[in-house]
């Protein structure tokens, strides 16, 4: 058996019976006979239509189902497949398919509809917004897009008979969407055959060039690879492992990317040629791998293991090159039977095991349900398409939590995005960042292999500033969430006042209107479910509060009155300072504890805490409360029953001593430049000791004064982007 990859080619006399029998051999448990009667009423629709070919329209159809039962896809797909075009081109309305064939049937083929609709345009804004309809309508069910893509893939395979223009738009369209879409998916067969179909039509010239050189050594190639693949077996052979080696000459798409990232010509790319083992298990993998490397010089640099590390989209292999038998590189991927089939058929893989609890499939559910969230909050489709263009770029950066996980992250992504991919809350509450053990700012860039730990406090709150700090879509979604949350309560409240005060003046209030059902016209009108609603748009200005009583039965006022806005006036603000003074009882304290007022609270000299730390109070025996940072030993030695959960009082404005450690090289006049940038930033410094080590290092304690943890934060990183400074630590 040869494990090749999935062959899309146009098949000119491809019919429905033979259609019919690769279906049994895909579902021997399913009555696929039903693809007769789609075929049927397809055919009957189509009749009389010709493709640009020449060819009777069904033929595209036909083809498109063939592609989804190579990609093994489920019935309702073929199904779908078959009748994909019947809504748009014949007029066939979906109930009429739901009844026919069925409603998931129908579903995919409207959203198939719905995508063919999307008009293409050279504007960024509007391009994005046709992506956007796309992620919509994958998010209503993955398997559209998997028969658009078969769609798609065929169109491009026959795109010879179109004209030159058409070519051109449509290969563009393809390369800008559904080949990442394919990617993101992980379904790399068809993204390399459709790379290569749009390298075709886009670059013909680069395209007949590859494809003339690689003729021209063809018999040459050839006959190397079957001596490299005999060679590979043999040494496998020799450790007694089996398994399938195939050889190939690289996607031209690949080899044209590598040329222009190295800015080199067709003649000095080496790697033409990749080889692939496939095994039964991963411990072989493994094994194959050390054979290869003492039987062919491996080139430093170029070996990956996606197998421990997968891809966002879960391909897994490992990757290596070595120097071939001709002095030639070569590369080669080896992986089990399980994961190739994963590598060309990605999310399609999964179909038939589908669970969405579970398993790579539940992974791609929430990337798009991720995606979906965020459409809903941005107010402009470009912002949109920048998000989704970064998430839809596979490469990234690999991060260890401190247990040791990994988490994929993409180019750029900060310990906040960080710490949005390990949970919300954990975002919500981040306070700051270590790094390998080191502080470092939140607007940090990540490198493959920090060890990345998130140190939250219970006080902290989202702020606007986090969006320019965050990279990636789901951090992004999550703060504006926040943010947006925050704010409709805001609207909420100052809209309820209002609206109360207006009333007194009919002699009447919101519960006593509510009560006898008096906002149901409005609601009905502006189709809001809630009377909260009328409060939000109300406090946020998007509804006139005239509106409001206009529509209001019991009050006879009319668009002609005069209407005067109640002012939100002191006492309301007053109230909420008094409720906020109240929460932390005294403001000279710098901690607020738990139900506790008037007791004294004392900082604890071992890991000296500063506002922004994470903090927790032992009772001390008659000394009221010492607080210490969650991370102090002090905190872990003592029985929680003695512990009391104390917060940092958000009111409290003063500075508080801390000691920063600084080493540096010896350099005269260090201790001058420090001190100069500290001071420039308005820290106070207190104190400095300096001490010059025996091994051409300074090494430094100054004791500075700052309002909390941001600050020290701001402070450290300050220095340390002095060119003589090694590091920096809170001492
Ligand atoms: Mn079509």
């Amino acid at each position: 058996m040869f494990a090749e990859r999935i062959d899309f080619s146009h098949e000119a006399s491809l019919t429905i019976d033979e259609l019919i029998k690769r279906a049994e051999v895909l579902l021997p448990e399913t009555d696929v006979s039903i693809l007769r009667r789609c075929y049927d009423f397809a055919d009957k629709h189509h009749s009389g239509i010709k493709r640009s070919s020449g060819e009777p329209y069904i033929i595209h159809p036909l083809n498109v189902a063939a592609t989804l039962i190579k990609l093994k896809m489920d019935l309702d797909s073929i199904m779908a497949g078959l009748l994909h075009d019947v809504v748009e081109d014949c007029d066939v309305s979906p109930e009429e398919i739901s009844k026919l064939f069925g409603q998931p049937v129908a579903q995919i083929v409207v959203g198939c509809t719905k995508i063919s609709k999307i008009k293409f345009k050279t504007k960024e804004e509007s391009q994005a917004e046709n992506f956007r309809k796309m992620v919509v309508a994958m998010a209503q069910d993955l398997r559209v897009i998997i028969v658009k893509l078969s769609d798609r893939m065929h169109n491009m395979r026959t795109l010879q008979y179109v004209s030159k223009e058409k070519q051109a738009v449509k290969a563009q369209e393809t390369l800008d969407i559904y080949v990442p879409l394919a990617s993101r998916l992980g379904i790399n067969s068809v993204k390399g055959d459709l790379e290569d179909l749009c390298l075709r039509y886009l670059h013909p010239d680069i395209y007949y060039r590859l494809a003339e050189k690689i003729a021209m050594k063809k018999r040459e190639r050839e006959s190397y690879i079957n001596e490299t693949l005999a060679l590979i077996e043999e040494k496998m052979l020799e450790y007694s492992v089996t398994g399938e080696v195939t050889g190939r000459p690289k996607h031209f798409y690949s080899i044209y990317k590598k040329m222009q990232q190295r800015g080199v010509d067709f003649d000095q790319i080496q790697d033409l040629l990749a080889f692939r083992v496939l095994i039964s298990n991963i411990t072989e993998c493994y094994k194959v791998l050390g054979i290869i490397h003492s039987a062919f010089t491996p080139v430093p640099g170029r070996f990956k293991d996606y197998i421990a590390i997968p891809k966002v989209n879960n391909y897994q292999s490992l990757h290596t090159t070595v120097i071939g038998p001709k002095a030639e590189r070569i590369e080669i991927q080896i992986r089990t039977f399980e994961m190739h089939e994963v590598a060309e058929r990605g999310v399609a893989a999964h179909w038939k095991y589908k669970d969405r609890n579970k398993g790579p499939e539940a992974n791609k559910l929430k990337w798009v349900e991720e995606l979906m969230e965020f459409n809903q909050n941005v107010s402009s489709s470009s912002e949109f398409m920048d998000v989704v263009k970064n998430d839809l770029d596979v490469g990234g950066v690999f991060i260890f939590t401190p247990t040791g996980d990994v988490k994929e992250l993409r180019y750029g992504a900060t310990p906040l995005d960080f710490a949005y991919a390990v949970h919300t809350e954990v975002g919500n509450k981040t306070v700051g960042a270590k790094i390998n053990g080191k502080l470092v700012p939140l607007k940090y860039r990540l490198k493959s292999g920090d060890t990345v730990e998130i140190l939250t406090s219970k006080t902290q709150t989202p702020s606007k500033d986090w969006l320019k700090i965050c990279k990636t879509s789901r951090a992004i979604t999550k703060i504006k969430q926040y943010l947006q949350k925050v704010e409709r309560e805001e609207h909420r409240t100052q809209g309820e006042e209002i609206l109360e005060k207006a009333l007194k003046k009919f002699e009447t209030s919101i519960k006593a209107l509510d009560k006898k059902q008096e906002f149901k016209p409005l609601l009905e009108k502006y189709h809001y479910k809630t009377v909260e609603e009328i409060f939000v748009n109300l406090g946020s200005g998007h509804l006139p509060l005239k509106e409001i009583l206009v529509n209001i039965p019991s009050i006879a006022v009319t668009e002609e009155d005069e209407i005067e806005v109640p002012v939100e006036e002191d006492d309301s603000y007053h109230k909420r300072l008094q409720k906020t003074a109240r929460k932390s009882s005294s403001n000279d304290n710098a901690v607020i504890v738990d139900g506790l007022d008037d007791i004294q609270v004392k900082m604890g000299r071992c890991c000296n805490p500063i506002p922004g730390d994470p903090i927790a109070g032992i009772i001390t025996r008659g000394r009221g409360i010492t607080v210490h940072t969650v991370g102090c030993s002090r905190i872990s030695d003592i029985e929680k029953g003695r512990q009391v959960n104390v917060d940092w009082n958000k009111n409290y404005n003063f500075s508080h001593p801390v000691n920063i450690k600084v080493t540096t090289h010896d350099k005269p006049g260090i201790l001058s430049k420090i001190s100069k940038s500290i001071n420039n930033a308005g820290i106070n410094i207190r104190s400095a000791i300096a001490r010059s080590m025996p091994d051409q290092k300074g090494n430094f304690i100054f004791e500075i004064e700052v309002k909390d943890y941001s600050e020290l934060l701001k402070t450290i990183s300050s220095i340390e982007q002095m060119e003589e400074v090694i590091s920096v630590n809170r001492a």
